[in-house]
């Protein structure tokens, strides 16, 4: 276990040219504290827990005072923003400090969010928000407790320097983890600008480090694409099948690892509706729930564009031309799991469809439903009035929980046995909105944090029964139905 001043930084980005980030050094933040530290996060990088208590803990991570051997950049990116493309973009809050290497050999990049202003900050102020810090913490950590790749989060330090947003808020810093926060737009810069050798240099340094498999071989940069579009078109699976949006997906917001990145506003669907729009200043509904899919090629269509110097056109087309199938067999093997099946048959799709059909008309909780599936028994005559009760048509209910009873015989396995391996791909606990708003007011109003740690501990194991936590598990209060989440953070 190390201190922090051993966590022996190496900055292998800062050693590349100059031309894609910007050298600074975060902008102190007044009269900091600990908001909350994650020991969890901590373990990746083998940072003594303890350390968090100390005092010096919130000097490093406020951006105060530099960790030994950081070398804090700002990284240069550009992006498509809900379809248009903004030539510059750039961490315009965010500052780089450097990888931490564990002693598995992985490689931890840390980067500060709300660090200050840097040459990318455009009019920004450089700063985060406490509510939108905490929402990015709790979601990145419950992500990862739901299996799903993401960056993680180590700690928030908060302050009570001022910072205008809709209202008056405070300033808080995160702090990020991730292999690497290279973007699809990192790329994109250097293609509409024409600097070839500086998108080769950085794809050849994404591909070293992060696709090392890939470094000796011809067709490197094709099978770097192909791999980015695997990554991306599984995690969209991912986000389908568990009923999360990303509100922001950017291109300046795609991890090129296919992690989920940058959460801003983002939301996990409550009521089942594929149109859910999760950011309230989404007017046009661009990056609904049923369209992240699309998006996610749409995105992958924009990064391939920006490697056409390094690759052959019907190299990117075959590259691109993998998404969908990928995309398909991985939703409808989670589809499978979430619904107790064995296997997806030709023939379930009818049964899948229906049912979401049925729990969109009927205005039921996604997630409590298929937790409640697993409850399913299959012994004839049975009404699951636990699942029926649910339904405001309830005879549309039983005619699908008959062909639903058929299918599982098919399967033949018990009724404990499928509940079993339903209960490990439904989760009984999810970041609803109105959790983490709790959390938030807590926060801001109190200075409580122990919410924040309360669901740190209940999001890390969300398939687990946790009896005494059980009214985590409850769609929203009525007073919690309007909360609205916008751009701003
Ligand atoms: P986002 O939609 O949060 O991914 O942000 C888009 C771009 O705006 C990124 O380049 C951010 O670094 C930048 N940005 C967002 N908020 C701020 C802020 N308060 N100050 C400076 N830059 C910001
Ligand atoms: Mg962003």
């Amino acid at each position: 276990m190390r201190k922090l001043e051993t966590l022996r930084f190496d900055n292998s980005f800062a050693r590349l040219p100059a031309a894609l980030y910007s050298r600074l050094s975060p902008t102190p933040l007044l009269d900091p504290y600990l908001v909350h530290f994650n020991s969890d996060a901590a373990g990746l990088i083998e940072l003594d827990p303890k350390e968090g208590a100390r005092p010096e803990f919130v000097g490093y991570f406020a951006g105060n005072q530099l960790l030994p051997g950081s070398e804090p950049l700002a990284m240069l990116y550009s992006g498509h923003q809900f379809g248009v493309y903004v030539p510059q973009l750039g961490d315009g809050r965010a500052i780089l400090l450097g990888e931490v290497r564990n002693q598995s050999g992985e490689r931890w990049e840390l980067q500060l969010k709300g660090a200050g202003r840097t040459p990318y900050s455009r009019d920004g102020d450089g700063r985060a928000v406490l509510r939108s810090t905490i929402r990015e913490y709790l979601c990145s950590e419950a992500m990862h407790g739901l299996g799903i790749p993401t960056t993680r989060a180590l700690s928030i330090v908060g302050s009570d320097q001022k910072v205008f947003r809709e209202t008056v808020e405070t300033a808080a810093v995160l702090l990020r983890l991730a292999p690497s926060h290279v973007r699809f737009g990192s790329f994109q810069v250097f293609y509409y600008r024409r600097q070839h050798e500086d998108l080769q240099r950085l794809a050849d340094y994404v591909i070293r480090h992060h696709f090392a498999q890939l470094a000796e071989k011809k067709e490197k940069y094709a099978l770097f694409l192909t791999e980015v579009v695997f990554r991306t078109a599984r995690l969209m699976a991912e986000w389908q099948a568990v009923g999360f949006a990303h509100g922001v997906m950017n291109t300046d917001n795609m991890s090129i690892l296919g992690l989920t990145f940058d959460y801003g506003p983002f939301g996990f669907m409550e009521a089942y509706d594929p149109g859910f729009i999760c950011n309230h200043s989404d007017h046009i509904g661009r990056y609904a729930f049923n369209r992240q899919p699309q998006i996610g090629l749409w995105n992958l269509s924009a990064l391939a564009q920006a490697l056409s110097p390094l690759v052959s056109k019907e190299a990117l087309a075959e590259a691109l031309d993998q998404y969908e199938p990928v995309f398909n067999a991985h939703y409808i093997t989670l589809m499978a799991r979430k619904l107790g099946l064995k296997a997806f048959q030709n023939g379930d799709a009818p049964l899948l469809i229906d049912l979401l059909g049925l729990l969109q008309t009927n205005h039921i909780d996604y997630t409590t439903f298929f937790r409640a599936l697993g409850n399913f028994k299959q012994a004839p005559g049975e009404k699951n009035a636990d699942l029926r009760d649910r339904f405001i048509d309830a005879v549309a209910f039983d005619a699908w929980a008959e062909r639903y009873r058929t299918r599982l015989i098919a399967d033949e396995r018990r009724d404990a046995e499928r509940k079993a391996t339903m209960d490990r791909i439904n989760p009984k606990y999810i970041l609803r909105n109105y959790l983490a708003q709790i959390a938030i007011q807590k926060a801001t109003q109190e200075r409580d944090y122990t919410e924040i740690e309360r669901l740190l501990t209940l999001l890390r194991h969300p398939f687990d029964e946790q009896p005494e936590q059980d009214h985590y598990a409850a769609p929203p209060p009525d007073w919690a139905k309007g909360i609205e989440v916008s751009c701003s953070s």
